[in-house]
């Protein structure tokens, strides 16, 4: 391997070049998971909530904001059910979830309480972040919170959430909330120490891989299935938050969180656990959202000439619709298809898709005559379009 001029191999001086930004870190999202905050035992760890409060604490006395996504309802809540067997329903974790809610938020709050910082609760669902004035509230409601040097203890809302609505893991929770609030850390605390090419605890040939640049199909390889390491969802859904993150242009480090002050640690010259970069060039949030909401039953259809203006950057107009497949409402997230059946685009419509049908192929002086009100003249406007050749080179993105 080549050495460079200080003496460490090239791949080594690109991860401690990174690490230096990651110190550099000032809005930063804490995901804890419930094998650290139970120390795999029954109840909760006052001890190792209080002595990460303390860390949190003292990041953020460097100016530092901090949000702490958690899991841990499900686990507090459980001996209080009083079952003396495992949790055999849905129900039955919904209302440990329900009763350990609370439970959880004490210990947070007695922690933070006693160093003189505040804490919030916030729990979300899935639909939070899919429904744009959701997506926004939530995100104004955090970063106000952040501003005002509260603490933001963020889990799932369990008690409410069918499977088809969630987030389904806490990870997966909190790469949605690093995008939220415009993170530019998302450090998750494992009790794994970070990424192998595979199972360490089954292959003792597993190699440690400190830096990740993308999260390629080979990286995501390493993953196994789900399930095969640790935490709700194993390995797969922390490259699934890693990708998430990326794409929002966030580092995030994957570590373990039973090292003796595993969040100061990231904040040290040396690096720990493994480090994923984000991209460079992030779409902005707006865009972001567009490609992470959910397409609902529509489509339009192009003629050649609008397709060829939108991969310019243009607004999307009714002269160049051919055809409104579905029922959608104004305000839903669409698919826009070329002559040649290529989906070209993603973007927040204008008209309901009844209205659409009305005014497609006209020009937008026609439209009053014809809806009997004066509308958006464009049908999409290029600020809510997201190209797919944009959601290809975000590289990450699961489309519908
Ligand atoms: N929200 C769940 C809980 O608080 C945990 C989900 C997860 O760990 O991924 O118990």
């Amino acid at each position: 391997m080549a050495s460079s001029a200080s003496g460490l191999d090239e791949p080594m001086e690109r991860l401690h070049r990174e690490w230096r930004e990651v110190v550099q870190a000032r809005r930063i999202v804490v995901k804890i998971g419930s094998n650290l905050l139970t120390g795999g035992g029954e109840g909760l760890r006052p001890d190792w909530i209080a002595a990460r409060a303390q860390e949190i604490v003292a990041l953020m006395a460097t100016g530092r904001r901090v949000v702490v996504v958690t899991s841990g309802a499900v686990a507090a809540g459980r001996p209080l059910l009083k079952l003396n067997r495992p949790l055999a329903s849905v129900q039955e974790k919904q209302a440990a979830a329900a009763a350990g809610q609370g439970v959880l938020m004490r210990h947070y709050e007695e922690a933070f309480d006693t160093l003189g910082v505040h804490v919030a609760q916030a729990l979300l669902t899935r639909d939070d972040v899919e429904n744009r004035q959701r997506y926004l509230n939530a995100r104004d409601t955090l970063k106000t919170l952040l501003e005002l040097g509260l603490v933001p203890i963020v889990n799932e809302n369990d008690t409410v959430m069918t499977d088809q609505l969630k987030f389904g893991d806490n990870d997966t929770l909190s790469a949605n909330v690093a995008d939220l609030v415009d993170a530019d850390l998302l450090i998750l605390l494992s009790d794994i120490d970070g990424l192998y090419d595979s199972n360490p605890r089954i292959d003792p040939s597993a190699r440690f891989i400190p830096l990740v640049e993308r999260v390629t199909p080979e990286i995501e390889s390493m993953a196994g299935g789900v399930g095969s390491l640790v935490g709700k969802g194993g390995m797969a859904t922390k490259i699934k938050a890693a990708r998430m993150a990326a794409r929002s242009g966030c580092r995030m480090v994957l570590t373990s969180g039973f090292r003796k002050d595993p969040i100061s640690e990231v904040f040290a010259a040396t690096p720990v656990g493994t480090l994923f970069l984000g991209l460079e060039n992030p779409l902005p949030a707006r865009k972001r959202w567009i490609v992470n909401a959910r397409v609902g039953r529509g489509e339009i259809l192009l003629d050649a000439g609008a397709s060829a203006a939108l991969l310019q950057g243009k607004s999307l107009l009714a002269k160049g619709i051919t055809d409104v497949l579905g029922d959608f409402s104004r305000g839903a997230v669409v698919h826009c298809q070329s002559p040649d059946g290529q989906q070209v685009a993603k973007g927040i419509v204008n008209y309901n898709s009844g209205d659409l049908a009305c005014i497609a192929g006209r020009h937008s002086r026609q439209f009053e005559g014809v809806l009997g009100y004066l509308g958006a003249e464009e049908v999409i406007h290029r600020d809510n379009l997201v190209l797919t050749r944009e959601l290809r080179v975000s590289a990450s993105i699961q489309q519908e």
